[in-house]
């Protein structure tokens, strides 16, 4: 498949604890020159989009400078953010480079949200920022993860998405693919068929709800990650599997090997 966005996370840290958790822990992150240097390779390797994320995207302190820069470089920018430490101070800021936000919310509740994690006023703030960004210029998206504990609570979330017209809600089904997610799997796992019920459920509701159905398939295809440490991933059947790191690919000549260094890289 050919693949023209990253999902780069840019630190592991999180000031969140959610107890399905399946990033990616690294102990180092990257130097913010280091980064700057990959963000260089993307731009050459004319990548569309970039997903930043964690960890919380939003604790690594440069995250913003590399924003604009990937902005100015026409590469199209999405935040993938709990929302805790997104401000609408800091939303005007962004807003003229930032195309999208993505939120993490499973679940309204402040029972089910503490007890997946998230920790309480989790989605009185996500409900909060909503409100706000209602008059900006950037476009909305909602991610949700089903789980065992939220099964029953995906419904109210799926009336938000109808109510503040988010633009796309990916509702992923839980997999357990690193960390916490593995050791926790019997709290969290659900089956296939009652995966797809709650879809079906949520389709005959006539809300308005544009749901991308996230699937282990679906999750392992779609993306290319980059790890705090920059080396470029892709998933297959369940395993991480390192492409490259970008230190060892910084001296390849980009435009001249250009098909070649997308297909170390997973892009191809
Ligand atoms: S799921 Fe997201 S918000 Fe929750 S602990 Fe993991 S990285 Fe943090």
């Amino acid at each position: 498949m050919k693949k023209d966005s990253v999902c780069w996370n840019i630190t592991s840290r999180c000031n969140e604890n959610c107890q399905f958790c399946y990033r990616i822990m690294c102990r180092k992150e990257n130097t913010y020159e280091q980064n700057n240097k990959i963000l260089d390779m993307l731009i050459k390797l004319k990548i569309n989009k970039i997903s930043w994320t964690g960890g919380e995207a939003l604790l690594y302190p440069h995250l913003f400078d590399l924003m604009k820069k990937a902005h100015y470089n026409n590469i199209k920018n999405n935040i993938i953010t709990n929302g805790r430490l997104l401000t609408p101070k800091i939303i005007d800021k962004i807003e003229e480079y930032t195309d999208y936000i993505t939120f993490s919310l499973d679940a309204l509740n402040d029972n089910v949200n503490n007890c997946l994690g998230r920790g309480i006023e989790h989605g009185k703030n996500i409900i909060e920022l909503l409100e706000y960004l209602k008059n900006k210029n950037i476009i909305v998206k909602l991610n949700s993860i089903v789980t065992k504990k939220n099964i029953n609570n995906i419904i109210e979330v799926a009336q938000i998405v109808n109510d503040y017209k988010i633009k796309r809600w990916k509702l992923f089904k839980f997999i357990s693919l690193r960390g916490k997610s593995i050791e926790n799997k019997s709290e969290f796992e659900i089956d296939n068929e009652t995966y797809e019920n709650l879809i079906s459920e949520i389709k005959k509701q006539k809300m308005n709800c544009p749901i991308v159905v996230c699937r282990e398939k679906e999750i392992e295809e779609n993306y290319i990650l980059i790890n705090p440490i920059g080396d470029f991933i892709v998933t297959i059947n369940s395993k991480d599997k390192v492409m490259c790191n970008f230190e060892t690919i910084e001296k390849i000549n980009i435009e001249e090997e250009y098909d070649e260094f997308r297909r170390k890289l997973g892009f191809i």
